[in-house]
């Protein structure tokens, strides 16, 4: 299959995908100036690779350790020495083989251990200069890169949906809450999405996702204070089993969702 690419005011969009167990999971990878953002998985080797061979890469960055984002690390480093930058956290996880549960490795592939590089403050590419914005919250090593004299903000996993239902264990809630605050102070215009590709009105995408996890949070410490459990919670407020829910055997769940919002930030349970 010949993946879908495009292009965006010069940033190029390279969309792989996995078919596992009747469903269709994506994740961008964004290429600019010789930057590669994002490695996509190691089930999208052969997928990709003839295509981002005409990219004429020099470096790659890694917004967080997810093996979507990261699992074909291993092969651009081996195959292309493609130097692969990522943040301290990231590097120490990404270093050794995921203990992936099974039906990830079934989805994405497995994630091999590769070797990578610091990531500076700021990352060169050409005529571009991206700025490294810690953005923990979807998971504790997570970065976004702003460009600010074009206005673009590589936010990998940061957005995805402005209405999650459902959410991983590491996910903290206040720490997303915290990170989208500090991006919306930067002055960008466009979000680049590693699930949703292009969104030029970012903003207002990322204000519609803080203010739904703001409310969603108060609605859970208001039944908690009223005696209620966490799984009593999730049940009150999303009665519905969600497909993700099912398909990922629990691993994205309403209750985790209901957890992240009873974390504090740096993922501690709240009092
Ligand atoms: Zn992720």
């Amino acid at each position: 299959m010949t993946p879908y690419a495009s292009e965006y005011e010069g940033v190029r969009l390279l969309s792989g995908t996995v078919d596992a167990a009747g469903r269709t999971m994506g994740v961008y990878l964004f290429g600019a100036g010789g930057l590669l953002i994002d490695t996509g998985s190691s089930r999208m080797i052969a997928q990709l690779t003839p295509v981002l061979r005409t990219w004429n890469l020099e470096q790659a960055v890694l917004t967080h350790y997810h093996e979507d984002h990261s699992g074909m690390g291993r092969w651009l480093t081996e195959h292309w020495n493609l130097p692969v930058l990522a943040a301290e956290a990231t590097r120490r996880i990404v270093a050794e083989d995921a203990p992936l549960p099974d039906y990830r490795k079934a989805v994405w592939g497995p994630r091999p251990g590769f070797e990578t590089r610091p990531l500076p403050g700021v990352v060169d590419a050409g005529i571009y200069r991206f700025h490294v914005i810690p953005t923990p919250g979807h998971s504790a090593d997570h970065v976004s890169l702003y460009e600010p004299r074009q206005g673009w903000l590589f936010a990998g996993d940061l957005y995805v949906t402005d209405h999650p239902r459902v959410s991983m264990a590491e996910e903290v809630t206040a720490d997303l809450l915290a990170s989208i605050r500090r991006v919306l102070d930067l002055d960008f215009r466009v979000l680049f999405c590693a699930h949703r590709g292009v969104l030029e009105d970012g903003r207002e995408a990322l204000k519609r996702k803080a203010d739904y996890l703001e409310r969603l949070r108060e609605r859970v410490y208001q039944l908690r204070e009223a005696g209620l459990g966490e799984e009593d919670i999730a049940q009150t407020l999303f009665p519905q089993p969600e497909p993700l829910e099912i398909w990922s055997s629990g691993d994205f769940s309403r209750l985790n969702l209901v957890r992240a919002c009873l974390k504090t930030t740096g993922g501690k349970t709240g009092p």
